[in-house]
């Protein structure tokens, strides 16, 4: 369990200097757009005849792929000054928490 403040005082590219932000625990699903290179090329060969190379063969069972029992954590960081947001990443934890200071 990582406690993070909910307010923290950090550089605004907007700004140009440290402002006070307020944080927020970003989660799931929005690490990229989905339809990366890999998944198009995957949607590509699943139709039509030939040899489908890497995706004809069987799938790494989820038992031999679930070795990191933790997850990288987004915290999407709001300035008070300018309103401007963005999204900062934390280091691996199990969970995470965001407690509300003062
Ligand atoms: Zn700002």
């Amino acid at each position: 369990m990582v406690k993070i403040p909910a307010k923290m005082n950090t550089h605004c590219r907007k700004c140009g200097k440290h402002t006070s932000m307020t944080v927020r625990h970003e989660k799931g699903g929005r690490r990229g757009s989905g339809l990366v290179k890999g998944t198009r090329r995957a949607n590509r060969h699943k139709k039509g005849s030939g040899n489908k190379g890497k995706y004809s063969k069987k799938a790494i069972s989820q038992s031999k792929m679930a070795s990191k029992t933790s997850q990288k954590v987004d915290l999407r960081l709001t300035c008070d000054v300018c309103k401007s947001t963005w999204v900062r990443t934390y280091p691996r934890s199990r969970s995470v928490e965001i407690v509300k200071t003062g």
